[in-house]
């Protein structure tokens, strides 16, 4: 493609970005992105932007930056464009199959390793999307034995591939939770961050989450938005090693979940998340 703007100077490519961007973001986080997206394509600095405004680029290094701004413009996250999210000091490769890991689910893991001593665990991540919690887990405690299991092929690829660049040992498995078994295993631990949302309440989220973000994570039937946490539960109970359970929770139901567990032998006791909500619970025997 050629000339697909008026020149190849890297400001005219920066004001581009920062106008279609600024379509979707407001002007501080607008910069941020687009500096983010010199950062990645073309190893610029902040500064670079600035020091080198009128130096050219070829057209292949513009249309590198041309086509991500546009895709942003259309509410796609930046992670999928990047192809990559932070979570808990590890680069994870991600895309359109896979969640992309949050900052809440970060602090689960935070209490995780604070909660459990460091001995030989066997821990079962239920719906590992990107493989996040199983792989900051194994990173953290090697010597734990760590399977991650997920209903989506595409899913588990994409958590194949992070423990591959890593160099982490995780067992990932096709399972759907719903209808099979646990894989055969002593599990002391169980950690899941299931689907939790409601379809009707997805009219009320961000574009960004909703249109490119993959509905088999986000979303429970209506009538049923505890399905995953009774279902896994039901299932733990079957396996006499499990002695926790941590799950992320929808900051509505947490009543609703500690109920439930205790409705099934379980003990629960809630922790509220950075912002002050309740968001995780741990389940004990
Ligand atoms: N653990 C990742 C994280 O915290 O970033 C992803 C969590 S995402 C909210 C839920 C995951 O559950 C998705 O990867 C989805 O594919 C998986 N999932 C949905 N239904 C499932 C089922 N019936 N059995 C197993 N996994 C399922
Ligand atoms: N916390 C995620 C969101 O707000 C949803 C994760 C989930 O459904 N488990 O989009």
């Amino acid at each position: 493609m050629n000339h697909i703007l008026p020149n190849n100077k890297i400001s005219t490519l920066k004001e581009f970005a920062l106008q279609r961007i600024g379509e979707v973001y407001d002007a501080r986080e607008a910069r941020n992105v687009v500096n983010e997206l010199f950062r990645h394509y073309l190893n610029f600095s902040a500064a670079d932007l600035v020091v080198k405004a009128n130096d050219t680029v070829s057209e292949s290094q513009m249309l590198l930056i041309y086509k991500a701004a546009k895709r942003i413009a259309q509410h796609e996250p930046l992670q999928y464009v990047l192809g990559s999210a932070y979570f808990f000091g590890m680069d994870l490769h991600v895309n359109s199959s896979v969640l992309i890991p949050r900052p809440e689910t970060e602090e689960l893991v935070r209490w995780i390793l604070d909660e459990i001593k460091p001995n030989n665990h066997s821990v079962l991540d239920i719906g590992t999307g990107s493989g996040a919690i199983a792989l900051a887990l194994k990173k953290a405690q090697p010597n734990w034995n760590v399977c991650g299991v997920d209903v989506s092929k595409e899913a588990l690829q994409v958590a194949q591939r992070n423990s591959t660049e890593l160099q982490l040992e995780v067992a990932w498995k096709e399972v759907d939770i719903l209808v099979g078994n646990l894989p055969e295993a002593n599990w002391t631990c169980i950690v899941s961050n299931p689907p939790y949302i409601t379809v009707s309440e997805g009219n009320e989220m961000r574009t960004s989450v909703v249109q490119h973000e993959p509905h088999l994570a986000l979303f429970v039937p209506e009538n049923d938005p505890l399905i995953f946490y009774r279902r896994i539960l039901e299932l733990a109970n079957k396996c006499e090693t499990v002695k926790q359970v941590f799950f992320e929770i929808h900051e509505n139901y947490s009543s609703e979940t500690l109920t439930l567990g205790a409705s099934m032998g379980w003990k629960g006791e809630l922790k509220n998340d950075l912002q002050g909500k309740p968001r995780m619970l741990l389940f004990t025997k």
